[in-house]
């Protein structure tokens, strides 16, 4: 899961980052709004964090300019204004949810995990690959009935491949949702990701599950 944060307040950008990156999310940070807007519209991120109070560009506006260029991903607005025009404006222009600060970290946790739920709640909350499950909400995996100890990064990896199964993710694809601009494309920190994360959950187990696809990538199947 990868999240943008746009915020000019340095620390508190800061602060999301290292705590969300612990939580095993890949994070971004604009400082502007009109920064902001391109990212946005890269395309890559499953949520955007907006701050209202924006140098260049306010969040409204970037927000609305996000819908009007089809943006889909959820938006959480950041606001300091408890005013409830604020609120009931964001809402009205495409916001999902919104957060008045100053918020706890365990608040601002809870906000993403609802909305991060929210597509997939009404079908299956569990992810599943041949007898391989995974629970976002819980963040346990199991191959069958044993469970499976994973990194933060690992568990990441893995949920980006169970939300794609029989898919064959590139290097590429796989930066882009699982690391953040950090990324150095020259390393073999994905390989080396997959390589543990196989040896997790098939080493020793039949269907082999995370398959390698050579040239290409990796594809995760049951079959
Ligand atoms: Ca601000």
């Amino acid at each position: 899961m990868r999240i943008l944060v746009v915020e000019d307040e340095k620390k508190l950008a800061g602060f999301m980052k290292k705590g969300l990156e612990e939580e095993g999310y890949a994070l971004d940070v604009a400082f502007d709004g009109r920064e902001g807007l391109l990212m946005a519209l890269d395309g890559v991120y499953d949520l955007v964090i907006l701050d209202i109070n924006l140098p260049k560009m306010d969040g409204l506006s970037v927000l609305q300019e996000f819908r009007r260029q089809k943006g889909q991903t959820p938006v959480l607005l950041l606001t300091v204004r408890a005013a409830i025009e604020d609120k009931v404006l964001g809402l009205d222009t495409g916001a999902d949810d919104y957060l008045t600060k100053p918020f706890s970290f365990q608040e601002l946790l809870a906000r993403i995990r609802a909305l991060m739920r929210r597509p997939a709640a009404a079908a299956s909350p569990l992810l599943r690959v041949a007898d391989l499950t995974l629970d976002p909400a819980r963040r346990v995996v199991f191959r069958g009935s044993e469970k499976i100890d994973l990194s933060t990064k690992e568990f990441a990896l893995l949920d980006y491949f169970m939300r794609h199964p029989g898919r064959v993710l590139t290097r590429t694809m796989i930066a882009e949702h699982v690391w953040d601009y950090d990324f150095d494309p020259m390393s073999n920190i994905i390989d080396v990701y997959v390589t543990y994360l196989r040896k997790k959950i098939d080493s020793g187990r039949e269907p082999k599950l995370l398959h390698t696809v050579r040239g290409v990538g990796y594809v995760l199947q049951g079959d």
